[in-house]
């Protein structure tokens, strides 16, 4: 069995971008409209030599009704399934009252989670993690998908943890 590792987060944090950087692929939707990427999205990826299986989810918003909640439930099914958890959050945006709805749920959950800041770029990355160290999270890591930027440490971070 290939370690598995699951990206969640409210729409439009990043999920997808990641995905497809880590993958390679093309294959998640990205797009400036949150909630686009409604299913579990499969990805296989090698990194830094190791295999992985990656799990692109739609995001979980905490306003759920109707597909929202399709998606919530999609997102807590990869964390079941992952054997780590990549909580993506923006830094542009700062923390929201979805990001701690998402806290909430993977705490009830016993997986390993890394917390990571995503959209970095343009921004004071230390300022934008210091905005987030109150969820008590052991490792936050910053990171600007889009860009590349923090990608080399959060895979050495994942690995480490296995
Ligand atoms: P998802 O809903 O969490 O899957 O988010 P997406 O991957 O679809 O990205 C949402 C939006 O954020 C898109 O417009 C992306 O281009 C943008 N985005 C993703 N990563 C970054 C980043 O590192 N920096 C900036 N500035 N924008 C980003
Ligand atoms: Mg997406």
């Amino acid at each position: 069995m290939l370690p598995v590792i699951a990206l969640v987060g409210r729409p439009n944090v990043g999920k997808s971008t990641l995905f497809n950087r880590l993958t390679k692929s093309r294959d998640a939707l990205v797009a400036n409209l949150p909630g686009l990427t409604r299913d579990r999205q499969y990805g296989q990826a090698k990194l830094k030599g190791q295999p992985f299986i990656i799990i692109d989810t739609g995001g979980i918003a905490g306003d759920e009704e109707g597909i929202d909640d399709l998606m919530a439930k999609q997102s807590l099914q990869a964390v079941e399934e992952a054997d780590i958890v990549l909580f993506l959050v923006d830094a542009r945006s700062g923390m929201t009252a979805a990001d701690e709805y998402v806290a909430e749920q993977l705490r009830r959950q016993q997986k390993p989670v890394i917390l990571v800041v995503n959209k970095v770029d343009g921004v004071h990355a230390d300022a934008a993690l210091a905005e987030y160290y109150s969820f008590g999270y052991q490792t936050i890591l910053p990171l600007a998908a889009e860009h590349g930027r923090g990608v080399s440490t959060l895979v050495d971070t994942v690995l480490e943890s296995l």
